[in-house]
């Protein structure tokens, strides 16, 4: 075994991953670098450190489960007049989180509600945070079969260990008086332990109406509202502003094509 094999093989049973998989890049670096013994140490427990950071994000984004990635830096302040700059920025440093605030971002379709959830659930992720998503239909489903299905069985252990729950999408169907239950049992059990973001198109006066029980919506919001803020989304719906049109996108290509063939 020559002697970077050798290396590689003591890299592995110290379990220093990132090194053995760069060694030879690390060594280069550090030669054409011409790196001092402590910059050269310093840069490898460095690189492993990021490495296995990485690691912990990739796994714990993986593991919230949301449906499509969304970020804080895409999210136009300008376009959301619900929200200044400044409070986005408020809640980029999730203090929120660990002062077990609730946020209920309610409003019409295309405002941003989804986005800014998935965008603050992401950056929770990167800070170190155990984040799941999941949309209110997604989690009735769960609150039904959690305890007969493997999968679910998963799921809810994840959200019970949680600091952080988004649940999109709350009020767009009506729910059954079990489900509301078993929606307050679980807003309960996470009281205290756990942040909530929800994303909802009904102001708390329509709780009600599509829990189908008045003391059900006074108990929930109850729970939800003691810390919390609420945040009306109001404003345009960003697709409808941005609406693009396929033909007219093909129509752009096709003129480019044409040009071009002119041109050549
Ligand atoms: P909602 O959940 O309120 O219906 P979404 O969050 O799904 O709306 O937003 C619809 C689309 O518009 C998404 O592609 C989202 O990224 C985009 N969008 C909405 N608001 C903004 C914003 N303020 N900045 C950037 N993109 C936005
Ligand atoms: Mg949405």
């Amino acid at each position: 075994m020559d002697k970077l094999q050798q290396m590689k093989a003591s890299l592995k049973t110290l379990g220093l991953t990132h090194t053995r998989e760069a060694l030879e890049e690390i060594l280069h670096d550090a030669q054409i670098k011409d790196l001092s013994y402590s910059e050269f140490l310093a840069d490898i427990a460095g690189g492993e450190i990021k490495y296995r950071q990485d690691k912990a994000t990739e796994k714990r984004v993986k593991e919230a489960g949301f449906p499509y990635p969304k970020y804080l830096s895409d999210f136009d302040t300008g376009f959301c007049q619900s929200l200044t700059a400044k409070q986005v920025r408020q809640l980029a440093e999730l203090t929120w989180i660990d002062g077990l605030y609730n946020l209920i971002l309610a409003g019409p379709p295309g405002v941003g509600k989804t986005h800014l959830a998935i965008a603050l659930g992401y950056h929770a992720c990167e800070n170190g945070y155990k984040v799941s998503f999941t949309t209110m239909k997604s989690l009735i489903r769960t609150l039904r079969t959690w305890e007969i299905d493997k999968k679910s069985g998963v799921k809810m252990r994840r959200i019970l260990a949680s600091d952080l729950l988004l649940i999109d999408e709350v009020g767009y169907l009506p729910i059954s008086a079990e489900d509301g239950n078993m929606f307050f049992q679980l807003i309960s059990d996470l009281e205290e332990k756990t942040s909530i973001v929800i994303t909802t198109n009904k102001g708390f006066e329509q709780w009600t109406e599509f829990l189908g029980d008045a003391a059900l919506a006074t108990a929930i919001l109850d729970r939800l509202s003691f810390r919390c803020d609420k945040i009306p989304m109001q404003g345009k719906s960003y697709r409808l502003e941005n609406h693009k049109s396929f033909f007219d996108e093909a129509e752009k290509i096709d003129t480019c094509t044409e040009t071009e063939r002119t041109e050549n």
